[in-house]
């Protein structure tokens, strides 16, 4: 069992996952950047120490300062959250070289998967159906004569992506060269790498994952899957559990994350993506890391993932068996952002002025802001996420609407109307969603009151 961990993290993640440490009597050491002195996971972990100025860079992508955090607090395990450091194999390598315990799989595996070119060929290897694509990274003329072979359309993904970042969708050939480039471009800029690999373009599909938990002794549950259909540029916006999708399907897909993770012998909690068109399912990628969404699938198996995450890291064997995991219910979660999205979802840090969040039953509130709460312009925009559980899809819906309305975030602009459009669609309702639902309704979602 783990005494104490550092949190490598900021924000909302960093404060619910100190919360799990809480509940295992865990203790807990902070890292935080200048611009973080007053967040909430400083004032909430045991203790806290500065790892560097307001940039990620100094601070929460600092490797050095936080294993240095690590080693002069005694802190045994680093958990790295999501985003900066989470799917780092340097990082998890000096953990490892050091002797403090990375919360997640093994450099290696982080390194195998976070290379998604070559974790879609572990895949293919493994016999999980992946979306037909190039081998693995191409030059401009590998990746024309892929192109030719597949067809257009086609998407050029930058192998180390993340984010929804440094994709680029070509529709006629003529356009590849550019679209190559640029794509280059954004992934070097992004990334510091910049091989990227070509998929066809599956048209508007859905993305459904699975959510993995793995012990070190071999032991692979699945906890169901989530339909992260709503996203605007590649990136989720509102995420759900269980997908509407067929139980036949849903099961095939169970199989193939649960083979996906047992090929690579991963560990620790992890998610298999895939796009879904019809009956069919393909791979896209292994996130090896906790993800934004977890709380949808903690809500429908009462099952808390971090806390897993923290024994299993701590060498326990798992106590959960395959057939003891059940769904029930639906359940939503909507990413809270500080931004404007009248104008084009600009970013709005500043000062909260006015908090007020609504309670009830199976409505859970994941969240750093406090009124007076200054929110940094260093970071990613999100401030928080509503999770609400209900009997049924269309319960769930209704609580997340009444939820919406009664909260109140005054002092910076939020996407609060924008999500509520959302929730009140007619095609959102009947459950008629694909990735390419908010850019397709984009002008009618943004026409809300002010
Ligand atoms: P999830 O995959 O968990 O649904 P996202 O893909 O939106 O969530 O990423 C989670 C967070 O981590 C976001 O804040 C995103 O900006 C950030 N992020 C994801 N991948 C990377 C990456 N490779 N580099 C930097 N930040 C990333
Ligand atoms: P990231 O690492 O940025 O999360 P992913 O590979 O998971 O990148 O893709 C992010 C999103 O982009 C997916 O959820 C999906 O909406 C879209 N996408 C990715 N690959 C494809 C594809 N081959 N066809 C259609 N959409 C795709
Ligand atoms: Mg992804």
């Amino acid at each position: 069992m783990l005494q104490r961990v550092l949190i490598a993290n900021r924000g909302e993640i960093a404060v619910r996952i100190i919360r799990a440490c809480k509940q295992l009597e865990i203790e807990t050491v902070a890292v935080y950047s200048l611009a973080d002195r007053d967040s909430l996971h400083v004032q909430l972990a045991d203790e806290a120490v500065c790892i560097g100025g307001n940039a990620a860079a100094d601070s929460y992508l600092n490797k050095e300062n936080i294993i240095s955090a690590a080693v002069n607090t005694g802190a045994e395990a680093i958990h790295p959250g999501f985003g900066f450091l989470s799917e780092n194999p340097a990082f998890a390598k000096l953990c490892e070289d050091v002797g403090i315990v990375f919360i997640g799989p093994t450099a290696e595996v982080i390194e195998k998967m976070g290379d998604k070119a070559m974790a879609k060929r572990l895949m293919r290897e493994a016999g999980v159906p992946v979306v037909p694509g190039s081998e693995g990274e191409v030059s401009l003329a590998e990746g024309q004569r892929v192109m030719k072979e597949i067809g257009v359309p086609i998407l050029i993904k930058a192998s180390a992506g993340g984010g929804g970042r440094g994709m680029r969708v070509v529709r006629d050939e003529a356009g590849f060269e550019k679209a190559y480039y640029a794509a280059k471009q954004e992934a070097k800029a992004a990334f510091s790498h910049d091989g990227v690999y070509i998929e066809k373009l599956i048209e508007n599909p859905k993305h459904v994952e699975v959510q993995i938990l793995a012990d070190r002794y071999g032991n692979v549950l699945h906890l169901g899957e989530r339909d992260c259909s709503v996203q605007r540029r590649n990136q989720k916006i509102i995420e759900e559990a269980p997908s509407l999708l067929p139980m036949k399907v849903r099961e095939a897909m169970f199989v193939a994350a649960i083979k996906a993770a047992k090929h690579v012998n991963y560990t620790n909690a992890g998610t298999v993506e895939f796009v879904v068109s019809g009956d069919a399912f393909f791979f896209i990628e292994m996130n090896t890391r906790i993800q934004v969404e977890h709380p949808v699938t903690e809500m429908v198996t009462g099952i808390d993932i971090v806390r897993e995450q923290l024994l299993i890291a701590g060498g326990r064997k798992m106590k959960l068996s395959q057939k003891a995991i059940r769904s029930s219910g639906h359940a939503i979660e909507v990413r809270i952002n500080a931004e404007d999205p009248r104008h084009s979802f600009r970013p709005s840090p500043g000062l909260i002025e006015m908090l007020h969040v609504p309670q009830g039953l199976g409505i859970r509130f994941d969240s750093m802001i406090y009124t007076d709460y200054e929110i940094p312009p260093f970071y990613d925009s999100m401030i928080g996420k509503v999770i609400v559980h209900g009997f049924s899809r269309l319960d769930a819906i209704r609580k997340m609407r009444a939820t919406l309305e009664e909260l109140v975030i005054e002092g910076v602009e939020t996407n609060q109307a924008f999500l509520q459009m959302i929730l009140m669609h007619p095609d959102y309702v009947k459950g008629n969603v694909n990735t390419g639902f908010v850019l397709e309704h984009l002008k009618g979602l943004l026409a809300y009151e002010a």
